[in-house]
Parts: C-alpha cells; sequence; structure tokens
C-alpha cells in the first residue's frame, strides 16, 4: 500500500480479474480492478496472500522459490482470505454475514465438490483409456458417475451435467491433466492450516513464515510433517471440512432468524 505497488483500480484498456505477481526478491505487484464490495476486499486479501508468500521466500534462490508446486501455490491465499472472512463475520451485522457466507460456501461447493468430481472423472477416464479409445457416450456416462458420486443427494440429478467434459478446454490438452485438482487440495491445505492457527495461534506463528518459505523444497506431506502437521491423517482434512462445516451452521442459523 505504501510502495504504490498495487494498481487498484479498473481503468478503460486494462485488463480484468486480479493477480499477483513477484518482480524480484521478496517485492510483488498487484493488478486488480477493485470496486467496493466485500468480494474484491476478499480477492484482495487474496492476492496480498501471494504477496506475502512470495516475501517469505526472499531468501530463497529462485530455483528453491520457483519449484513451488501448484498444489502449494495458493496456501497463503487461501489462508489470508479465510482470516479475513472470519474476522468480517465477527464485525459485520446478520445481513451482511449472509451475503458474505452465502458467496464463500458457493466458493467452497465448486471447489471442494465440483472438483472432486472432475477428478474422478479424470481418473476413470485414465484407467480406461489404457485400453482403449472411449465414445462420447461413455465420457457422459463416467461424467454422470463422478458427479453423483460427489454431489451424493444434494442436487436432482436432472440437473447434473454429463457433458462436462465437452466444455472446459483442459481435458483436450496433454500438459494440464488433473488440472483443478490443486485448486481443491490448496483451498483445503489453507483451510487446514486455518484449523492448526486457530488452535495455538502461538505456535503456528512461530512456524508458518518458515513453511512459506520452504513451499519450492519439498512436498506437501513433507513439508507439513517438519510443522507436527500430518497430512496423510484422515483428521487433518476432516479439520479442513470443519472451518467449512463451521460456516455452514452459522449460516443455516441466520436463515432461520431472517425468517
Ligand atoms: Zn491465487
Amino acid at each position: 500500500f505504501n510502495e504504490n505497488w498495487i494498481d487498484a483500480e479498473p481503468r478503460s484498456g486494462k485488463v480484468g480479474g486480479a493477480f499477483c505477481m513477484g518482480v524480484r526478491r521478496g517485492e510483488s505487484r498487484i493488478l486488480a480492478n477493485y470496486s467496493p464490495s466485500f468480494s474484491w476486499v476478499s480477492t484482495l486479501a487474496h492476492e496480498l496472500g501471494h504477496a506475502y508468500h512470495n516475501l517469505a521466500e526472499e531468501d530463497r534462490t529462485m530455483i528453491q522459490a520457483g519449484a513451488t508446486p501448484m498444489t502449494l501455490a495458493e496456501t497463503a491465499s487461501t489462508f489470508c482470505e479465510t482470516i479475513l472472512r472470519k474476522a468480517a463475520l465477527k464485525t459485520v451485522g446478520a445481513e451482511e454475514q449472509l451475503v458474505i457466507l452465502e458467496g464463500s460456501l458457493q466458493d467452497a461447493a465448486g471447489t471442494i465438490i465440483d472438483i472432486t468430481s472432475r477428478f474422478l472423472f479424470e481418473q476413470s477416464v485414465f484407467e480406461r483409456r489404457r485400453d482403449r479409445e472411449l465414445s462420447a457416450d461413455e465420457f457422459n456416462s463416467l461424467m454422470f458417475e463422478a458427479q453423483k458420486a460427489t454431489y451424493g443427494d444434494a442436487i436432482e440429478e436432472s440437473t447434473l451435467h454429463p457433458y462436462m467434459w465437452a466444455v472446459k478446454g483442459h481435458y483436450y490438452s496433454m500438459d494440464y491433466a488433473f488440472y483443478n485438482y490443486p485448486y481443491m487440495f490448496g483451498m483445503l491445505f489453507g483451510l487446514g492450516l486455518y484449523a492448526q492457527y486457530e488452535q495455538d495461534p502461538d505456535a503456528f506463528r512461530e512456524s508458518y513464515d518458515d513453511l512459506l518459505s520452504s513451499t519450492g523444497m519439498a512436498d506437501a506431506a513433507d513439508l507439513a510433517g517438519r510443522f507436527g502437521i500430518d497430512i496423510r491423517s484422515k483428521e487433518f482434512w476432516v479439520g479442513s471440512l470443519d472451518v467449512v462445516c463451521e460456516d455452514i451452521a452459522t449460516f443455516e442459523e441466520l436463515v432461520a432468524k431472517s425468517k
């Protein structure tokens, strides 16, 4: 903020959306198209999380920092968004809480549930493709089964989208196998870290910067293990989902009260 490193406002001729780019050791620039809404404050928190991650890697070489896998690249950004959301929920009135939660729960459902269905779909396609080519009907039924497996009875079967494989461009590129999976992993990993932070904020603060600075040097399981977190345990992921469940419970309470 002090150095004007954030190009915040929308202008004609400027590209849309938002991103953060590391420019030199520890330094980042952020592009945004800010408008006064919670969603844009949240996007800014997300991009500042990436900037903080870059800062944490200040003393790493380009090879050490640049090797951060996609699965860990969203760790700090998700963490920042979660801090902002939880803090905002404590300070605003019921009506605004509802708006904030509706948005974040929709995002979480998309990232956790829908991306899981795409993961299952790709897994079953690769398994079958080993032996032979697949027909469009088979793709449809694999997608349908994957969506049924992840959405359960949460949405009506008639509204499932068996042609999802036809509309997502990345399914057609060899370089983008399991393209969506890191977003789901990253979100749950960031939420899991938030759960750890809530349990013991002081201990977490001591190791957080160190964890971010090492994301290019070990895989997620190794890295988390160094900080006493076992991501191969079910408890860690249940802890991540509990952060979302807490929001669902608050959302349901607020809806019941507003009737
Ligand atoms: Zn991001």
